[in-house]
């Protein structure tokens, strides 16, 4: 099964809690004002990759806490992150996924596209919501601008409510 990347960082500190794999997937329709990666937008640039490479990637780093799903929009490509993202949970690693939608938007989006719940259903946390130059904001922890959440997606899910994460 293959997907395309923009590419990959094999230790970060800043897309998310502790030392993070991150997968940049190529891809987007949001075209947020100030984008930082608009190379990232064309559905047939980047590179075509196996998600079973990826794995092994992931699995040769000892140190890491976890894997963040990056854009691009990961939601393009929901259905091989969530298979990537079981076998990275089977590790004992947890999966953090980046997305332009809105969480809101997303639940508009469930129940027409298998692969949007299957992604979100292996991901332990999810930042939502495009970045929004107005509302940038230095301080924030693993996001640019004030408009994103990290969500709790387990609860959210099991309220029907958005909750966010304690780190956040
Ligand atoms: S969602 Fe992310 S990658 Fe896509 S345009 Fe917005 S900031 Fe850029």
């Amino acid at each position: 099964m293959e997907i395309r990347i923009a590419g990959t960082t094999r230790e970060s500190v800043v897309d998310g809690p502790g030392l993070r794999f991150v997968i940049f997937a190529q891809g987007c329709r949001h075209h947020c004002k100030d984008c930082h990666n608009p190379d990232t937008w064309d559905p047939l640039g980047g590179v075509p990759v196996n998600v079973e490479d990826l794995l092994e990637q992931v699995r040769k780093e000892k140190l890491i806490k976890g894997v963040t799903f990056s854009g691009g929009e990961p939601f393009l490509q929901a259905r091989p992150l969530a298979w990537l993202g079981g076998q990275i949970k089977a590790l004992g690693l947890d999966i953090i996924t980046y997305t332009g939608y809105t969480w809101e938007k997303l639940q508009v989006l469930l129940p027409e596209d298998q692969g949007i719940k299957e992604l979100l259903l292996v991901s332990d946390y999810v930042v939502d919501g495009p970045f929004i130059k107005e509302e940038r904001d230095f301080e924030l922890p693993f996001r640019g601008s004030r408009n994103q959440r990290i969500i709790d997606v387990k609860n959210s899910l099991s309220q029907c409510k958005v909750i966010e994460a304690g780190f956040s």
